[in-house]
């Protein structure tokens, strides 16, 4: 048997006609950037998270540079993340010439540590990013009390994490920012790169989108204006030309087109029954594969969608080539931890700093979980596991 980690093909063969007539229409429409399907989108992302705005963006690193930038990080500032994620959230916090600052995961959740925060927290801290990491969501309670206290704001790297819940809010919702991807593997993915921010706060909104085309428009006068600290209405003359030839900020392009829109908005009407399927795939995982192998914990207030299914084995990298010679793909996520990074080397931190974060990075093997996951297959991945330690 042959399994893959994941596999986008198989849902898309599942949706293919909606898809396909989704993407034709907008082919024939000539409208293929900022449409009716981008609109849309957007409102119907906001309402299913349960946020006033969602503005869409190329993908998921631009949604955490521009939130940055809509927060008004800049050189010097520092922001507090954690180790363990995806090379994007630490290299947008560099991106606006902040510092990234690196906090440890805990053991069990590969979540930041809320724990181990405050000690990081600086004059120069401004705001703090955790991770959702595999689709389960940060201990938000604790990281926005320390946010109050010291005056940062949170903006949420749910790039993993679309449709999962803390305390039954969905993540995006339960900070100042969210930040989500529609890569194509991501839980909600498109055909090609993507991204939304989402917030309560109709400033940041109107930043965003001014960060997201040129900081051209009322959304770049007013980014201006906030900036420069003018109070003034929106009341611009723009001598019968298009506002968005009048530029009042270094933005940049960071549009979602039309067709991923598109596509997007037949896949949100599925998400929910396949984070459904994902927990369901999860669930059988979790009563199958032996102790040995540290199934992934979960905390009783949220709901993991399981974007990734992790195990942990001392000799990961043996195990792991047992099961791809059985067929079963898997991956490490991630195998360098950012405080290791080399791009990182000038922040001086070093081994044995994050040493959860950096057990994760040599031991956490993922396994394949996608909702198109046949019985058999299951049964077939959590046997060729078990069985690796008899071998
Ligand atoms: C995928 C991902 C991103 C970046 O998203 P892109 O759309 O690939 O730019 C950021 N953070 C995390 C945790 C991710 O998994």
């Amino acid at each position: 048997m042959s399994i893959p980690l994941m596999d986008i093909k198989r849902q898309y063969e599942n949706i293919e006609i909606e898809v396909n007539d989704a993407v034709f229409d907008v082919l024939k429409s000539g409208r293929y950037i900022m449409g009716e399907n981008v609109k849309k989108f957007e409102k119907e992302y906001a309402d299913y998270i349960g946020v006033k705005y969602a503005i869409s963006v190329a993908n998921g690193t631009d949604a955490l540079t521009i939130a940055l930038k809509a927060i008004g990080i800049k050189e010097g500032d520092e922001v507090i993340t954690c180790a363990m994620s995806f090379f994007s959230t630490a290299e947008a916090i560099s991106t606006v010439g902040a510092i990234p600052v690196f906090v440890d995961c805990t053991k069990d959740t590969y979540l930041i540590d809320v724990n181990k925060i405050e000690e990081k927290i600086t004059k120069k801290t401004k705001v703090i990013i955790p991770i959702h990491l595999y689709g389960q969501c940060a201990d938000m309670d604790e990281i926005n009390k320390l946010a109050q206290k010291y005056n940062l704001k949170v903006i949420e790297d749910a790039a993993q994490a679309s449709g999962a819940e803390y305390k039954n809010k969905k993540a995006g919702s339960l900070g100042n920012i969210g930040c989500f991807s529609f890569f194509p593997t991501k839980n909600l993915g498109c055909a090609g790169d993507g991204g939304i921010i989402t917030t309560n706060d109709e400033s940041y909104a109107k930043m965003c989108r001014a960060y997201r085309v040129h900081g051209s428009g009322l959304d770049g006068k007013y980014t201006y204006d906030v900036i420069n600290g003018i109070d003034e209405s929106d009341n611009v003359d723009f001598n019968g030309n298009l506002p968005k030839y009048y530029n009042y900020v270094i933005g940049g392009n960071s549009r979602l087109d039309e067709i991923q829109a598109a596509i997007l908005r037949v896949k949100l009407r599925y998400l929910d029954s396949w984070n459904e399927i994902r927990i369901q795939n999860a669930i059988f995982y979790n009563n199958s594969i032996i102790d040995e192998f540290n199934i992934p914990f979960k905390e009783d207030y949220n709901k993991h969608i399981y974007y990734v299914y992790i195990i942990k084995a001392e000799n990961r990298n043996d195990l792991r080539k047992y099961l791809e010679e059985n067929g079963i793909t898997t991956g490490v996520y991630f195998p360098v931890p950012l405080h290791l990074q080399n791009v990182y080397k000038y922040l001086g931190y070093s081994r044995g700093d994050m040493p959860n974060a950096e057990d994760l990075a040599e031991k956490s093997l993922a396994i394949p979980m996608f909702p198109e996951l046949t019985k058999e297959e299951k049964e077939y991945v959590v046997d060729k596991i078990n069985s690796y330690i008899k071998k």
